[in-house]
Formats: C-alpha cells, sequence, structure tokens
C-alpha cells in the first residue's frame, strides 16, 4: 500500500514529465556555416545569377546545404571547405563557434542570426577569387525555431529568453535560449558545436524548457 505522501510524490512526477514531455524539442547541432547575398555569390563564382546547387535539404523548410564550399580568413588561420547554406539571403553572414574564431584570430561577438550592425568582417575566398566582407562574422546565439502552434502548446512567445534542459550523455542547462517564432519555421534548437559538445550531444537528443 502507498501513503499519501508517496502518491502526492508519484503523482508529482508524472505532472513533471508531462510538462517536460510538452515543452520538449530535438536539439540539432549547427558547423561554421556561411550565407550569401547574391551580389556576393556572383563575385565568388564569377557569373552574374550563378545558382547555388542544392545536395540536402535542412530541418528548416526551404533552407538546404550546397555543394559550394568556400574558404574563410582570418589573420591566425584560416578554414577550408566551408559549407554554404542557400537560398541566398539579403546579407552576407557567416556563423562560427568560439573555438573557431580563436583559430581565425577575430573577436567574434554572440549574435542572434540578420542581426550583424558592428559585428567584424571576413576574408572569402573561392579558388582564385576573394572579397572581403565588412561586417557579418558572429557567433550565433543559441535558438529555438517554433511553429506558432508549438509556441502556444508550450506557453512561449517570439523573442522570449527561456533556460533549456538536455537530455543529453552530460546534461546542462542552457540559458539565454531565445525563442523565435513563424509559420515558416519547423521546432527545433540550434546550438553550435562548443555547444553540442559541452552537454554531449548525439542526434535525435531533446531539450525541454524549464522556465
Ligand atoms: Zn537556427
Amino acid at each position: 500500500m502507498y501513503g499519501l505522501d508517496q502518491i502526492s510524490e508519484i503523482v508529482d512526477e508524472v505532472v513533471n514529465r508531462v510538462k517536460q514531455k510538452t515543452r520538449s524539442f530535438e536539439i540539432e547541432a549547427s558547423g561554421r556555416h556561411i550565407h550569401l547575398c547574391r551580389e556576393d555569390i556572383d563575385a565568388l563564382f564569377g557569373k552574374k545569377g550563378y545558382p547555388l546547387t542544392k545536395v540536402k535539404s535542412l530541418s528548416q523548410p526551404g533552407q538546404f546545404v550546397c555543394k559550394e564550399r568556400i574558404t574563410i580568413a582570418g589573420p591566425k588561420g584560416i578554414f577550408r571547405n566551408v559549407v554554404i547554406l542557400g537560398p541566398e539571403r539579403a546579407a552576407s553572414q557567416v556563423e562560427v563557434s568560439m573555438t573557431d574564431a580563436r583559430e581565425l584570430g577575430i573577436n567574434v561577438p554572440v549574435r542572434e542570426s540578420g542581426h550583424i550592425e558592428g559585428t567584424p568582417g571576413i576574408v572569402l575566398i573561392n579558388g582564385k577569387r576573394t572579397i572581403k566582407l565588412d561586417k557579418g562574422l558572429i557567433v550565433a546565439k543559441r535558438h529555438v525555431h517554433m511553429t506558432p502552434e508549438d509556441a502556444t502548446q508550450k506557453q512561449v512567445k517570439n523573442g522570449q529568453i527561456v533556460r533549456v534542459k538536455t537530455n543529453t550523455s552530460r546534461p546542462l542547462v542552457f540559458d539565454d535560449v531565445v525563442v523565435r517564432v513563424s509559420p515558416k519555421f519547423a521546432t527545433y534548437m540550434h546550438i553550435d558545436y562548443d555547444e553540442a559538445n559541452s552537454c554531449g550531444l548525439n542526434k535525435g537528443n531533446q531539450g525541454f524548457i524549464i522556465e
């Protein structure tokens, strides 16, 4: 027989698990990558209207991995074969981890995607073609893409900052996670490789909002 205290404990545990489940989502790790504007695509590939070649769809609708890869160069180091993600954007943006930033020798701020005012630039190289971005190098702020339906169900709003606990081999609570809500999104959390390794992320692992 269970006593009242034990029953109450079991009920709490069940309520907690349901809460976790309703506020959870898959976490994906993003490696360093590049978004390019039309002008920069044309300059790097030497042809007006050069079409980026899609090789794989990403979880966010309409976003894809391109066959084209280029080199990014900082004062202290370079990375070759950096993937370009399509489609083209209004402004070019290069996303790296803090470890990458150290290797490049550039002090890179944490920013939300698209918020590139006042960020450092970087050199992009494709064979003999080189361009210098005057801004757009960021460490992406950790974020959750969410559909409006999921935002309602999980009781969060666009732009809200939440804490997310990871169900990973080395569980971690990530603070300062921004929720971004749009009907154009699929619900996934995005972190970079530094963050993914810090929590021991494996493919398919989930996280859940704790407050
Ligand atoms: Zn994202």
